[in-house]
């Protein structure tokens, strides 16, 4: 054996006992983990408008105190943005830890508030009460997206367990206070802690796994088009029996244009909305349906595997209407209605781009002379991750040895514009998008849950990867 070799099986041997001792730890700090996550469910930190601000502030704290007492941090505090209408932004935890002798530093980003429960007789349980059922926690906020705080917690303790004052890796935590709510002041975030936010690797932990089996990387999301549309074509209602079949109604002016927005299968049919056209796993039509809840007979909409019209194209959908109830309806000409439209945008294209093509379909396609208003325009930037980066690698590995499987490299159909932010403002540092959920998590809606394996699994997944980064210096890459 030359010297050499010896150092390296040393080495090798040295890393082995360490990440025995990781996978120890993290098996040891899990009901610790549950029980942490169970309090910060407890907390109806919900961030929307109308809902009581103090349990957002309250779950900051909370927030805070758990990444204190890992003692890893330098400083750890809660801050607001400010923003430019003077409006503070919702409290987001800030703590960081200098790098030495080369090491990287990798940002953990999760968020704390969580959304509203909708109506408590949905549920099975009370929203704000953690309840643990078979193999999954369920609580608002059970996975979305207090299981992805936690799990940077955990993986922060086993890392202090194994390394106590010789840890070198730089870390910086950042956990959003209003996610939920669009992360209205992210950007300014953002600028106003530029430095104490700066970092190689960004961990964003509010994504989705494969299934509870299979880890699974997010590599693409789409971005979003939001508008309000107003349609009008008489300057007053009138009786239907005297002028319908001749004055052209607003009701009938804006179901027809927006019928022009797809076609008869149900694909896009707006010129100038991209897809992407990146490869997709395979994937079944009948778990989709289930999952989806199709009713029987009624089919899916669109063309091409299932996963590329979720992941690779646009989608518009109409989320709204202000019309009369049915409850309401006389037999009248409307003069104006209005609709909330959605419409998802295919990585690749710039969701502003994208919005201008469906402007300018809606006013070529308006009928009968029909005026049109567009207000309340909101745009969120679509996002493709670079995978030839050695951060992915090392991600990808740390998940397979975790997990015992490969990961999946996903799609995401749904939207987190803040990451065309964090890419805007460190275009240097590498993205991982990694994820608490699983297929049946149903985040954002009565009963989502959090799967228990998947939670260890996660936590294993990070401590493993940040364990393998302490051990290199940035010339190393
Ligand atoms: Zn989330």
């Amino acid at each position: 054996m030359t010297e050499q070799e010896g150092t390296s099986v040393q080495k090798h041997s040295q890393s082995s006992e360490r990440e025995a001792g990781i996978r120890s730890s993290v098996a040891a700090g899990l009901p610790v983990a549950i029980a942490d996550l169970s309090d910060l469910v407890r907390i109806p930190s919900v961030s929307w408008d109308g809902f009581d601000a103090s349990a957002v502030a309250q779950s900051a704290e909370a927030v805070a105190a758990l990444f204190e007492a890992t003692g890893v941090f330098d400083a750890v505090s809660v801050k607001r943005a400010n923003t430019e209408t003077g409006e503070a932004g919702q409290p987001a935890v800030l703590a960081t830890r200098t790098a030495r002798n080369g090491k990287p530093t990798v940002l953990l980003y999760a968020h704390h508030d969580v959304q509203p429960p909708g109506n408590d007789a949905d549920w099975n349980s009370p929203p704000f009460e953690p309840t643990v059922r078979g193999d999954r926690l369920y609580g608002r906020g059970a996975a979305d997206d207090k299981a992805g705080v936690v799990s940077h917690v955990a993986a922060v303790r086993a890392l202090a367990e194994s390394y106590g004052d010789d840890l070198e890796l730089g870390l910086v935590v950042f956990i959003e206070g209003e996610e939920e709510f669009g992360s209205r002041s992210f950007a300014d975030f953002l600028e106003q802690n530029r430095e104490a936010l700066a970092a190689d690797v960004i961990v964003v932990a509010d994504s989705d796994n494969w299934n509870i089996d299979t880890p699974a990387l997010t590599i693409s999301l789409r971005g979003n088009v939001t508008l309000k549309l107003t349609v009008s074509t008489l300057s007053h209602a009138s009786h239907s029996g005297m002028f319908g079949g001749a004055a052209p109604d607003a009701m009938l002016a804006t179901i027809r244009l927006l019928s022009t927005l797809h076609t008869t299968d149900g694909s896009v049919a707006v010129e100038g909305l991209t897809s992407s056209g990146e490869a997709v796993p395979e994937s079944s039509d009948a778990d989709f349906i289930v999952d989806a809840g199709l009713l029987p007979g009624v089919t899916p909409i669109g063309t091409g595997p299932l996963l590329g019209r979720l992941w690779a194209k646009p989608a518009i959908t109409v989320t709204g209407i202000d019309a009369p109830s049915v409850q309401n309806a006389s037999n009248t000409l409307q003069p104006q209605v209005s609709v909330k439209i959605s419409a998802r945008i295919a990585p690749g294209q710039d969701a502003r781009v994208a919005f201008e093509a469906l402007k300018t379909h809606l006013y070529a396609n308006a009928p009968f002379g029909a005026h049109l208003e567009i207000s309340d325009v909101d745009t969120g930037q679509a996002f493709l991750v670079d995978t030839s980066g050695w951060a992915v690698a090392e991600a990808k590995q740390a998940m397979a040895d975790a997990w015992g499987v490969d990961p999946v490299e996903t799609g995401v159909g749904g939207s987190i514009p803040f990451i065309a932010d964090l890419v805007r403002v460190f275009p240097e540092a590498q993205i991982l998008v990694t994820g608490v959920e699983d297929p049946d998590t149903r985040a954002h809606s009565p009963n989502e849950s959090l799967h228990l394996g998947v939670f260890k699994r996660a936590i294993l997944t990070e401590a493993l990867l940040l364990s393998r980064l302490a051990e290199k210096r940035l010339t190393d890459f």
